[in-house]
């Protein structure tokens, strides 16, 4: 469960708690917390920006949730409206993967 709760002077809401914000083992729900948070955050502006520009330089976040946003494995933004699919389309994908190395 990823509290929502006030953020240290200076750091974001995600600070020291960074593996609440990834994608991989955890569920919609968790990653729409995530978002949540982030909706809530007093770095969300400048989370933002330093978002956008790391995508433009080609090394944005990968299967995170940042700035209120969840992102593939590509760097692209999910649509929130699409999240539950994402995951369904993901998790299936993962798991064939993960029997593959297993077989
Ligand atoms: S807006 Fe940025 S700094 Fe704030 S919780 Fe989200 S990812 Fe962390």
């Amino acid at each position: 469960m990823v509290p929502i709760g006030g953020a240290e002077p200076g750091k974001g809401l995600c600070a020291g708690k960074s593996r609440s914000w990834e994608m991989d083992g955890r569920t919609v729900v968790e990653w729409r917390r995530a978002i949540s948070s982030c909706e809530a955050c007093p770095l969300l502006a400048q989370c933002r920006i330093d978002a956008a520009a790391s995508a433009e330089r080609g090394d944005g976040p990968q299967r995170m949730i940042m700035a209120g946003n969840a992102y593939d494995s590509h760097g692209n933004i999910v649509d929130g409206e699409r999240l539950g699919l994402y995951e369904s389309l993901t998790t299936a994908t993962r798991r064939r993967g993960n029997a593959e190395v297993a077989a």
